[in-house]
């Protein structure tokens, strides 16, 4: 179609009257017919300018959002000129969850939106029972195999760190012997279909934790590291093994995404209702039909990645009643924010 008003356009100066009266009609007749479809879709559609603002809308989107959507857009902060997904939980007029996807375009951009409720708990309970299980119980077989030995090496370390004590090097080995057991332990909860084992305590300590896991990795790759963590941050109820999993799946993509060095931030903060972990690489981003596919199983540009990284950190997100979303570009630059409710939120929390 767009060959064939480009060919119009090219020609316009030679089409006489009745040639011009002939395009004309074809072309309010494609307008109506898309039209009937915008109005008509099932998915929510909103276009909106560079600065943000509405220009049009469909029928679904306002019942979809429960409300006007130049008046719900500014709340779901859709990032500009950005490919991003992500999901959003509505309370009016029923509570669902909706799956808010844009795609930049020339001179805005289009939000799409989508009512996921029904997906997302078929997907659950296809998690529990299909094909899923057996990857799961194969990964959770061998993280228990490599748990074994991992245990036999912590106790002789510790053995011989009775005969010679003051060994530095002993010590260092240990503790990274320890680190690894617990990432394998946080891996197999993590697969493991059970709830989190939720405590009440600060993000800040999983995420001071898995920073000192990588410390190493950080260094090897040329990595800079911005943290911001401020000292008083409001309680949640996590596990704390999960979410350290879950910051180690997503600073190990980072750094995977960095290949020549680069910065990462991580930017810890709350709101009113959630407390918020921003992880931002500067590394190779992603194209809007890989956010599209994201935390699908089995997706992965490695040579040898899994593919399984993000949806496990999704499934715990999800089983603690938060949310994950990204925002990525090609060349610039990956984040994932990840939104976890604040202890006295927890009661309006997803499930
Ligand atoms: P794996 O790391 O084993 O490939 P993941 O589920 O962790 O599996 O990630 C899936 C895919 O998503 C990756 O292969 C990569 O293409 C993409 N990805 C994830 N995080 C990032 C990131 N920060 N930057 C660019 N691409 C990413
Ligand atoms: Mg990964």
């Amino acid at each position: 179609m767009n060959d064939f008003f480009k060919g119009v356009r090219r020609h316009i100066d030679k089409l006489d009257a009745d040639h011009l009266r002939e395009q004309y009609a074809r072309l309010s007749e494609e307008a109506i017919s898309l039209d009937t479809l915008f109005q008509t879709l099932a998915q929510g559609i909103v276009v909106v300018d560079e600065n943000g603002a509405v220009l049009k809308s469909n029928p679904a989107a306002r019942e979809l959002l429960g409300m006007n959507p130049a008046e719900a857009l500014p709340s779901l902060a859709i990032p500009l000129g950005k490919s991003s997904k992500r999901e959003i939980l509505v309370t009016y007029p029923v509570e669902r969850t909706l799956e808010v996807q844009t795609v930049p375009m020339p001179a805005g951009s289009l939000v799409y939106l989508r009512d996921i409720t029904a997906e997302k708990q078929r997907t659950q309970e296809e998690l529990r029972a299909g094909a899923t299980q057996a990857v799961r119980d194969l990964a959770a077989g061998v993280a228990h195999e490599i748990g074994n030995p991992l245990n036999a090496l912590a106790l002789n370390l510790q053995l011989l760190q009775r005969t010679y004590k003051d060994e530095e090097g002993l010590g260092e080995c240990l503790s990274q012997v320890k680190r690894l057991d617990g990432i394998l332990k946080g891996f197999l909860q993590a697969l493991r279909p059970s709830k989190p084992n939720l405590t009440v305590g600060s993000v800040a300590q999983p995420v001071k934790d898995c920073l000192a896991t990588l410390k190493a990795q950080f260094e090897e790759r040329r990595i800079r590291v911005g943290l911001n963590l401020p000292g008083a941050l409001p309680p949640v109820a996590i596990d704390k093994d999960q979410i350290q999993q879950v910051l180690f799946n997503l600073i190990k993509n980072a750094l995977e995404a960095m290949k020549d060095g680069g910065s990462l931030e991580l930017d810890i903060g709350s709101d009113d209702n959630d407390i918020i972990l921003k992880i931002t690489d500067d590394g190779l981003g992603m194209a809007p039909d890989q956010v599209a596919h994201l935390f699908e199983p089995y997706r992965t540009t490695k040579s040898h990645g899994t593919g399984l990284g993000l949806m496990i950190t999704a499934r715990i997100i999800h089983d603690h009643g938060g949310t994950i979303d990204v925002e990525s570009q090609v060349g610039e630059g990956t984040t994932f924010t990840v939104r976890l409710p604040r202890l006295e939120r927890r009661t309006r929390a997803l499930n």
